[in-house]
């Protein structure tokens, strides 16, 4: 394992941010560190990186404490949501510091610097100015700065947070493929689940300080480990179930279960999309009552009551989504079912 966090705590007065916290994360591998604001994602980041010294536990590196390795040797890159650029220097300067710091010889570090924002999509940037680019030109040339000296563990803290929708969308995916690419290691801190799940390969799912799940992102999505997990990611109704030959059964239909599942009772979790306004003759479809309608970018979202169950989020086509006070049938999508431990 290159990166390892062996029982990390860290406390500010009587705050305990980061609890007690063991991960890894091998050569070559992104893993994101995601869970709501202020469950000390940052913290962790920041202990990892040297920032921040962890009150117990410790971080290390191919085996090795880094306790006394302070954060500029420890040849990490560090990417923050803001950039954190120079101003009073160009996109070239900028890019070319962490190879100053090193001493490479100004030849290497002009041909670096131009194989790095090709790299990042900014090809022959070098000499504008950092205060005339957008904020998703910035993020890039950061992402340049960072990995110009060649950093064994790439540290993203939100570094897409500060864009809007559809850049960082566009700049989750790039930096997703240039991750690959470089066979980069990396940290990644995120809220968002969709950046999470686009770039990394493990996600780690944290909740007031500690880690409650560790694994790949369908594995996290499709099987939380607790409602905690589920809730996070977005299911808004647990309900008892019961898996069968490969179908799972609750109050609002059956579906066909994705992977091995042992038969037996479990929970399901429900995202909006698990149920969906029934095609007409569709068997096992259920009846419920809309009591509210929002229109979405590409569905509607309702709020349905159903008999004996309560209230649910369904999804119906915006063109045809029926008003509240409707009558509607509706069927179980497994899209947007997760299943969890009873
Ligand atoms: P996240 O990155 O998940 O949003 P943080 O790691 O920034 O969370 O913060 C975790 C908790 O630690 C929060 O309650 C925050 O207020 C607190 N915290 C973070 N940094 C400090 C600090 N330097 N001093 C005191 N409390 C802090």
């Amino acid at each position: 394992m290159a990166l390892q966090v062996d029982g990390v705590t860290v406390r500010y007065g009587d705050l305990t941010a980061v609890s007690g916290v063991d991960l890894s994360v091998a050569d070559g591998e992104v893993l994101a560190l995601l869970g709501p604001s202020g469950c000390g994602k940052s913290t962790l980041l920041r202990a990892v990186a040297g920032l921040e010294r962890p009150t117990a536990g410790a971080v290390r590196w191919d085996g090795r404490d880094l306790a006394d390795v302070p954060v500029h040797r420890r040849e990490f890159g560090l990417v923050f949501q803001d950039g954190q650029l120079f101003p009073h220097r160009d996109v070239a300067g900028n890019v070319a510091f962490g190879l100053r710091m090193r001493g490479t010889a100004k030849g290497e570090q002009a041909a670096r610097v131009a194989e790095l924002l090709d790299l990042v999509g900014l090809g022959g940037y070098q000499r504008r100015r950092v205060t005339e680019l957008s904020g998703g030109e910035q993020q890039r040339v950061a992402l340049a700065r960072a990995l110009a000296p060649h950093p064994r563990l790439l540290l993203l803290d939100e570094p897409l947070s500060a864009l809007d929708r559809a850049l960082r969308d566009q700049l989750a995916v790039d930096l997703a493929d240039l991750l690959r690419r470089t066979a980069t290691t990396a940290l990644l801190v995120t809220h968002d689940h969709d950046e999470a799940f686009t770039l990394a390969d493990r996600v780690a799912v944290m909740s007031a300080g500690r880690l409650l799940q560790v694994g790949r992102p369908a594995e996290v999505w499709r099987r939380p480990a607790s409602e905690e997990v589920a809730r996070f990611l977005g299911c808004t109704s647990v309900v008892p179930g019961r898996v069968e030959d490969g179908v799972v059964s609750c109050a609002l239909g059956g579906a066909p279960v994705d992977g091995d599942v042992p038969a037996g009772p479990v929970r399901v979790g429900l995202r909006a999309t698990a149920l969906r306004v029934a095609a007409e003759q569709e068997a096992g479809a259920i009846t419920a009552e809309v009591v509210q309608r929002v229109h979405r970018r590409e569905h509607a979202r309702l709020l349905v009551r159903v008999p004996e169950v309560g209230t649910v989020e369904a999804t119906a086509p915006v063109a045809t989504a029926p008003e509240p006070g409707a009558s509607v049938r509706l069927a179980l999508d497994p899209d947007g079912l997760a299943l969890l431990p009873v």
